[in-house]
C-alpha cells in the first residue's frame, strides 16, 4: 500500500515542476510578468483539475459504485482511480461467490427433509427451511421475526427453549391451534444446535409415522400374546389330567410318559414367552402410567434371594449385603426386575460359582442424598465386550441353546432395561472372560429423587 504522503508529495512535484515549465517558457518568451501569469495559471489549472475529480469521486461514491462507472483520469488520479477499479471488481467478484454459495445453502436446506428454524437470541424467526413450515404451521412471509413460543405454545417446549440444552434432544406431541390442519397432533424429534452469536437453529423430524407403525408393531405383539394365553391355558390343564390319569389297562407306556413330560414343558416354556411378551407390551406402552408406592428394597431382594436358594439347590454360593433402602416405585416392575438379574446369574453361572446380590445408596452427581445401587455380580463364564451393547434387544442371546436350556425366553434385559427407563434409571453390565477372574456385574441404578434411605411412615409402605 503506497503512503498518502507519497501520494501527496507526487501530486504536488507534478503541479510544482509543470508551474516551473510553463513559467521558465513564459518568462523566456515574454518576460518576468508572462512567466508569473504562466505559473498561476498552471498551478490553478493543477487545483481545478483536483477539484473536478473529487466531485466525480464524490458522486460515483453516491450512485449504485458499478466499476464501469468509475471516472478516469491521469497521472496521481489515474493511479488511485485504476487502484479502486481493481478493489471494486474484486468485491464484486467475492459477493457473487457469497451470493452464489448463499442460493446453494438455500436450495440445499429447502431440499432438507428435516426442519430447520434459524432463531435469534430472542427466540425470533429469522428464517426457516419449508420442511419447518410445515412442522411448526408457520409462514416465513407471515411470521419472520414473530417469537417461536408466540406460535408453539406446548409447555414442555417453552421450557425446553429456555434452558437451552445444545444438542440434546425431545420428543414433542404438537397440534397447531391455527390453520387447516389445527387439532391434527403431529410427533416431532426437536433438537437445538447453538451457531454464530447466541444463535440457535432448531431442527425437527416428524416421527408420527415411525411412532404410528412402532405403536402398530406392539399392538399386534401384544394381541397375539394375549389370544395365545387361554389356549395355553387349556393346553397345560389338560396336560397336567393327561399326566395323572392312568390309561385302561394299567400304567401308561414309557414313550407316552416322555411325549406327556415333553409337552408340559414346552407348554410351560410357551407360557413363559407369552407372560414376559405381554409384561414388555405393557412397559412399553406410554399410556400405561407407573403406579408408584414405596417400596421395601431390602425386604423385596431378600425375597428374590430366598428364590434363587431354591432355584439353585445349593450348586451356588450365594451371598448378599443389603442396606434397608425404600424406593419410590412400582413394586412389580421392581420386583420383575430384581428377579430376572438374580435368576440370570443363577442359570448363567457354572455349579459352585458364586453370585453376590448387594443394595447400597452410592453418591449421586449433583443431587443431595444418594442413587440407589442394586447389583447382582456373577463368577460366570462372562460376556464377550461385542455382546454387551446389545444384550437388552429383544431376543438377543449370546448362546441361543444355552439360554432355551436355561429356561430363558430371551426379555429378561429387555423388561429390565424397560423397568430402569421408566423410573428414569439405568443399567451397567460389566463382564471379563479372564481364565483366572471372570464373571459379570449387572448393576441397576435409580435416581436419587426416588430413593429413601430411612423408614418411611408404615401405612406408605407396599412391601
Ligand atoms: P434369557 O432369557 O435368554 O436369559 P435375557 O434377556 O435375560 O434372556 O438375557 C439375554 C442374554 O444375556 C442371555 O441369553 C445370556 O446370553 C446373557 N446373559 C444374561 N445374564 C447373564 C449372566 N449373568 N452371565 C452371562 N450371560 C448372561
Amino acid at each position: 500500500m503506497r503512503s498518502a504522503h507519497k501520494l501527496l508529495l507526487t501530486a504536488a512535484l507534478r503541479v510544482a515542476l509543470l508551474a516551473a515549465l510553463g513559467g521558465l517558457l513564459g518568462g523566456l518568451a515574454f518576460g518576468w510578468t508572462a512567466a508569473f501569469v504562466m505559473t498561476t495559471l498552471i498551478v490553478f489549472a493543477g487545483f481545478a483539475y483536483h477539484t473536478w475529480k473529487l466531485s466525480q469521486l464524490h458522486i460515483w461514491l453516491g450512485s449504485e459504485l458499478r466499476a464501469v462507472d468509475l471516472p478516469d483520469g491521469f497521472g496521481t488520479w489515474g493511479d488511485v482511480l485504476s487502484d479502486l477499479y481493481r478493489v471494486i471488481r474484486q468485491l464484486r467478484t467475492e459477493q457473487q461467490a457469497l451470493t452464489n454459495s448463499l442460493a446453494r445453502f438455500q436450495q440445499a436446506a429447502t431440499a432438507l427433509p428435516d426442519g430447520a428454524v434459524m432463531l435469534d437470541n430472542e427466540n425470533s424467526i429469522v428464517w426457516c427451511n419449508p420442511a419447518a413450515e410445515k412442522h411448526w404451521h408457520i409462514s416465513l412471509s407471515n411470521d419472520r421475526m414473530q417469537t417461536i413460543t408466540y406460535i408453539v405454545r406446548t409447555p414442555e417446549f417453552i421450557e425446553f427453549l429456555a434452558k437451552r440444552n445444545l444438542g440434546e434432544s425431545l420428543t414433542l406431541k404438537f397440534s397447531p391451534t391455527l390453520g387447516a390442519n389445527s387439532g391434527r397432533e403431529v410427533s416431532l424429534a426437536v433438537q437445538l444446535v447453538g451457531f454464530g452469536d447466541d444463535q440457535t437453529l432448531l431442527l425437527s423430524r416428524d416421527i408420527s409415522e415411525r411412532e404410528h407403525l412402532e405403536r402398530m408393531r406392539s399392538d399386534f405383539v401384544a394381541n397375539v400374546s394375549h389370544e395365545l394365553r387361554t389356549p395355553l391355558t387349556v393346553m397345560a390343564g389338560f396336560l397336567e389330567t393327561m399326566h395323572g390319569t392312568d390309561i385302561a389297562g394299567g400304567s401308561k407306556p414309557e414313550l407316552l410318559k416322555r411325549s406327556l413330560d415333553h409337552m408340559s414343558q414346552q407348554t410351560e416354556r410357551m407360557q413363559r414367552l407369552v407372560d414376559d411378551l405381554l409384561a414388555l407390551s405393557r412397559l412399553e406402552d406410554a399410556q400405561n402410567k407407573l403406579a408408584e408406592s414405596v417400596i421395601d428394597m431390602q425386604g423385596l431382594v431378600q425375597a428374590s434371594v430366598n428364590d434363587a436358594r431354591i432355584m439353585s439347590g445349593g450348586r451356588h454360593m450365594l451371598t448378599t449385603s443389603l442396606s434397608p433402602i425404600w424406593l419410590m416405585g412400582n413394586r412389580d416392575e421392581v420386583s420383575s426386575l430384581i428377579s430376572n438379574l438374580v435368576s440370570n446369574a443363577i442359570r448363567y453361572t457354572p455349579d459352585n460359582g458364586s453370585v453376590h446380590v448387594s443394595l447400597e445408596i452410592v453418591p449421586a452427581a449433583g443431587q443431595a442424598g444418594g442413587d440407589l445401587l442394586f447389583s447382582v455380580t456373577d463368577t460366570g463364564e462372562g460376556i464377550a465386550p461385542e455382546h454387551l451393547p446389545r444384550l437388552t434387544e429383544r431376543f438377543y442371546r449370546v448362546d441361543r441353546g444355552r439360554s432355551r436350556a436355561a429356561g430363558g425366553t430371551g426379555l429378561g434385559l429387555a423388561i429390565v432395561k424397560h423397568v430402569l427407563v421408566r423410573h428414569g434409571g439405568r443399567l451397567e453390565i460389566q463382564s471379563s472372560q479372564g481364565s483366572e477372574d471372570h464373571g459379570s456385574s449387572f448393576r441397576a441404578i435409580f435416581p436419587a429423587n426416588r430413593v429413601m434411605s430411612e423408614q418411611p411412615k408404615p401405612q406408605a409402605v407396599a412391601a
